[in-house]
């Protein structure tokens, strides 16, 4: 998977280079041209004291032609020494380019779905000495989420911490040591605009806010805030050159009332315009993910695509979606005008303990990671080079440090007859998640 991931990378820096390069060597050639002019100046001004000189002594204007010629040589000369300067410059010029070459204008981005922590994988954080941890859910997929430039997750739960007492369905509640796992991960950015934002009420949504602000005040967190002013700013994410604009809102929170209007990005009609406008115009990219969607369905619902056609309209490149907990389609949108949009519409779950079984469960194991490479153009703007997903197995085993995901290319029938989704719904099997990725995702995860 690691393999396949690298190879997508596509090898522009010598494009990109050479760009560059040539902007430099016009400043160089400009400071040259000026050098020369400066030495004509110089020449000229010495020209005319010879020839005052020489009008004095000998009164004749003719013989100043030779010394004249003689300081036109030497200055030649000189200039051949300007020659001789320029490939040292040029050299200079080449190793500062190569010194700022690690500064290549592109980015790779990966995404996960639903972080949807049901009890038995609450319980699956706590150790002996009474300390939680949940490095074990990212352990089989660290290494393609930390690869990456720029890594989301979608928390579907609120982090609360354990003062507010861990709870699974349906009220969720999770420890902030998931946090801190997802940040042992790799992950740089949290998506927390999902139904479950309030399921601890405004105390539930603050503590989420203070930990990260506290503990990794690095990390981007979306979708909820504790201020206005903090609502209104434009999350911006900027690497290697490029500014990427991220979004996140939610159909609604299960019900709850907002308690401060701001507290939660909502999929709001006017608020999303005007937060797409201004994106379009702060970053090269803008990138929306909408918790959307009907839950454990496969096909995107009409509320979806109109959805999709309006971040199209209002200038968004890239969506990715979270909330059916299953997996849909990857496409691209069109407008009349060629503007171009990449939908993954649900990644499905990353991890989940499912208490339901019976006949359709099994698709709730599967989960998505979207990659996508984001390149700087010839014409400077900045779009999608490359992209792929990667299907996910919920290894649902319950005990301490057990549960965990698995890229599906590693994982076995061995591994599927452990995971408790075979007593859920005997349909589960490794070929089972086999053609259901190639039902919804046909060539692209291949
Ligand atoms: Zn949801």
């Amino acid at each position: 998977m690691t393999d396949r991931y690298e190879d997508y990378r596509p090898p522009r820096r010598r494009h990109r280079r050479r760009r560059r390069w040539s902007a430099k060597r016009w400043r160089f050639e400009l400071t040259r041209v000026g050098v020369l002019l400066v030495l004509i100046a110089l020449l000229v001004l010495l020209v005319q004291g010879c020839r005052a000189v020489v009008g004095l002594i000998a009164g004749d204007g003719g013989e100043d032609a030779a010394p004249s010629q003689s300081n036109a040589a030497e200055s030649s000369g000189g200039e051949t020494a300007g020659e001789e300067d320029a490939p040292a410059g040029t050299e200079d010029a080449a190793a500062q380019e190569t010194e700022a070459e690690p500064q290549a204008e592109e980015v790779t981005l990966v995404m996960v779905g639903d972080v949807l922590l049901h009890t038995p994988l609450q319980d699956s954080g706590l150790r002996a000495d009474g300390s939680y941890n949940y490095d074990h859910f990212f352990t089989h997929t660290r290494d393609l989420i930390s690869a990456a430039d720029l890594a989301l997750a979608n928390q579907e739960v609120i982090l609360g911490g354990t003062e507010l007492g861990l709870s699974g369905y349906p009220a969720f509640n999770g420890a902030f040591e998931v946090g801190d796992a997802l940040v042992n991960a790799g992950f740089d950015v949290v998506c927390h605009a999902t139904n479950h934002a309030l399921d601890k009420g405004e105390e539930g949504l603050l503590n989420c806010l203070n930990f990260w602000q506290t503990e990794h005040p690095d990390i981007g967190v979306l979708g909820i805030h504790a201020s206005q002013a903090d609502q209104d700013e434009i999350y911006l994410y900027e690497e290697n050159g490029i500014t990427i604009a991220l979004l996140n809102y939610t159909y609604g929170t299960n019900g709850i009332a907002l308690p401060q209007p701001y507290e939660v990005d909502l999929l709001e009609e006017d608020r999303v315009i005007a937060d797409l406008e201004r994106a379009d115009e702060l970053a090269d990219f803008v990138v929306v993910a909408p918790h959307w969607g009907t839950e454990y369905t496969h096909t995107p619902s009409q509320e979806q695509e109109d959805w999709a056609e309006l971040f199209l309209a209002h200038g968004a490149d890239l969506v990715l979606g979270t909330h059916p907990h299953v997996i849909q389609p990857v496409e691209w949108l069109e407008d009349e005008s060629g503007n171009r949009m990449l939908v993954y519409y649900s990644l499905g779950n990353f991890i989940n303990f499912t208490s339901d079984s019976g006949s359709g469960v099994a698709q709730r194991a599967l989960g998505a990671m979207a990659q996508v490479t984001l390149t700087r153009g010839e014409d400077g703007e900045v779009s999608i080079s490359d992209y792929g997903v990667v299907p996910l197995v919920a290894h649902m085993v319950e005990g301490t440090g057990n549960p965990t995901v698995y890229p599906l290319s590693d994982y076995t029938e061995e591994l599927a007859a452990q995971n408790a989704m075979s007593e859920k719904d005997s349909a589960f099997s490794l070929a089972y998640c086999q053609e259901l990725s190639d039902e919804v995702f046909g060539e692209l995860w291949r």
